[in-house]
């Protein structure tokens, strides 16, 4: 027989922090928010192991791709909230403003990334009291005013990628039915012959990148004053992401052709 015994305060509390009530029971789905339904292997172990230590096994996936851990009792909320910090599960990186609402809510810390598009201190003053922890600027923002911006909130930049040109709900490569046999990572080549990469996350949402990627490790003294940068892979096999980042660590050119972006851009 179940017993009800949570207040509904209580269960109002907790719906805040991500956990649902499970009807006519004092236990929970707790939620956990992903990035495009995105998790590392060791975080998916990670929340297995809390299914089975505070739920009851179970783990489902809502449609919004967010993780849902069922039949947790109320009094073990916090013991399945402490084990997921502990894993590392405490941050969201968020690409847009309801983003950062549902990572508060799920109990996480906002981090506000590039799709935030913030250009000024008025927008990220916004984005702070959305609750975002620090911003990642708008890859079109001038980088001597975007060093300016740090007093409402710790600011970075990506200082290599290729940049998004165009974000698609239907598959490019396959026309508006979706992906089809799409393998994900494709290309499209314009009238000059340039190839524009083309990933598609879950199978959902495609993105245009640059052909050039942008790269900024040579260029450190143009990144003083903020307080981080992002190396951003999207298309890089795993041999590459390291040679990348011995580039960056050492602040070496890049013998490749590559793009300073519109960072360097001074508006008249
Ligand atoms: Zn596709």
């Amino acid at each position: 027989m179940a017993t009800l015994t949570v207040s509904p305060t209580d269960e109002k509390r907790v719906k805040a922090l991500g956990f649902l009530s499970n009807k006519g029971t004092d236990n929970f789905s707790g939620r956990i928010i992903t990035v495009n339904g995105k998790i590392t292997a060791a975080q998916q172990q990670c929340i297995a192991e809390a299914a089975e230590k505070f739920g009851n096994g179970n783990i489902t996936f809502t449609t919004r791709l967010t993780i849902e851990v069922q039949g947790i009792p109320y009094e073990k909320i916090e013991d399945f909230r402490a084990f997921l910090r502990e894993a590392g599960l405490e941050k969201a990186l968020c690409p847009g403003p309801g983003q950062l609402l549902l990572a508060k809510a799920a109990g996480l810390r906002p981090y506000g990334d590039y799709g935030l598009n913030v250009l000024n201190s008025c927008a990220l003053r916004a984005c702070r009291d959305l609750g975002a922890e620090d911003m990642t600027l708008s890859f079109e923002t001038n980088l001597r005013q975007g060093a300016s911006l740090g007093d409402y909130l710790p600011c970075g930049v990506i200082a290599y990628g290729y940049l998004p040109l165009m974000t698609f709900r239907a598959c490019p490569v396959q026309g508006p039915k979706g992906c089809g046999r799409c393998t994900g990572q494709a290309a499209l080549t314009d009238r000059l012959g340039k190839s524009f990469p083309v990933v598609c996350r879950g199978r959902q949402y495609s993105q245009l990148l640059n052909p050039v990627p942008l790269y900024q490790g040579d260029k450190r003294q143009l990144l003083e004053g903020f307080s981080h940068a992002t190396l951003r892979f999207t298309i890089e096999d795993p041999a590459r992401c390291i040679r990348v980042m011995q580039l960056w660590r050492e602040g070496a050119p890049f013998r490749e052709e590559r793009t300073n972006g519109l960072y360097l851009r001074e508006l008249k």
